[in-house]
C-alpha cells in the first residue's frame, strides 16, 4: 500500500497522469476537483456554493474541500474510524473484498494549512503519504496546453483571465507547499514538459523504485 500526492500546475497534466497511474498500479484515483465538479453538476448546496468561486479561479473554502475528501475517503472505505479492524484506506472500488494497491491525491493539498491537515487526517487513519511527486512544466507551456484544453473541455474557468490568476494563485499558495513537503525529504520533481507517456514513464519509475523500496 502506497499512498501518493500527486502535484502540478493548471495544464500540467496532473489528472490526466493520475488518472493513467490509478489505472495501472490499481490506485484508488481521489481528485478534489472532479469531486467539486461533481457537486455543481448534481447542484447540490456545495456545489452551488462552490461554483463561482471555481469559476473566478479562487481556491474554494477549506470547509468545503476536506469535507468532500473526508467524504470520498468514507465512501470508499468501510469504516473511517481508526480503531476499527477494517483499513479505512482498503476501497471497496471494485467489490466489497477488493483492496487497492493504493492511493493517489491530486488536487490536494494545495496550502500549506491543507497539507497540514493531510498530515493530521492521514495520522489518524494510520497512514502516511509516502511519496509526493511534482510534475514541472514551464509557464509557456502550460498556458498553451489550457488554450488547447479549453477548446474542448468547455471547463468554465479556462478562460484567459482565470488561467493567469489560477498560475498566480499556483505560484503563490501551492509552491510553498512544495518547499514544506521538500523539507520533509519525500519530493520528487518530475520533468512534465514532453509528452503525456514521456512523463509518465518518468513518475512511474519513482513509483516502482518506491514500491521496491
Ligand atoms: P483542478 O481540477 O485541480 O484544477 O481544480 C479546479 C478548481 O477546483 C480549482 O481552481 C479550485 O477552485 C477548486 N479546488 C480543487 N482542489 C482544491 C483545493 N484543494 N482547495 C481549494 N480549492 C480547490
Amino acid at each position: 500500500m502506497i499512498n501518493i500526492v500527486i502535484f502540478g500546475a493548471p495544464g500540467a497534466g496532473k489528472g490526466t497522469q493520475a488518472t493513467l497511474l490509478a489505472e495501472k498500479y490499481d490506485f484508488l484515483h481521489i481528485s478534489t476537483g472532479d469531486l467539486l465538479r461533481q457537486e455543481v453538476r448534481l447542484q447540490t448546496p456545495i456545489g452551488l456554493r462552490a461554483k463561482a468561486i471555481m469559476d473566478r479561479g479562487d481556491l474554494v473554502g477549506d470547509d468545503i474541500v476536506v469535507q468532500l475528501l473526508h467524504r470520498a475517503l468514507q465512501q470508499r472505505s468501510t469504516l473511517p474510524n481508526p480503531d476499527a479492524q477494517e483499513d479505512p484506506w482498503d476501497v471497496a472500488r471494485k467489490g466489497p473484498s477488493h483492496r487497492p494497491e493504493g492511493c493517489i491525491i491530486d488536487g490536494f493539498p494545495r496550502t500549506v494549512q491543507q497539507a497540514q491537515t493531510l498530515e493530521f487526517v492521514t495520522r489518524r487513519l494510520k497512514r502516511n503519504i509516502d511519496l509526493i511527486i511534482a510534475i514541472d512544466v514551464p509557464r509557456d507551456e502550460l498556458i498553451r496546453r489550457i488554450h488547447e484544453r479549453a477548446a474542448i473541455s468547455g471547463r468554465s474557468d479556462d478562460t484567459e483571465e482565470v488561467i493567469r490568476h489560477r498560475l498566480d494563485l499556483y505560484d503563490r499558495q501551492t509552491q510553498p507547499v512544495l518547499d514544506y513537503y521538500r523539507l520533509s525529504g519525500r519530493l520528487t520533481t518530475i520533468d512534465g514538459s514532453g509528452e503525456i507517456s514521456q512523463t509518465n514513464n518518468r513518475i512511474c519509475r519513482v513509483i516502482d523504485r518506491a514500491l521496491r523500496s
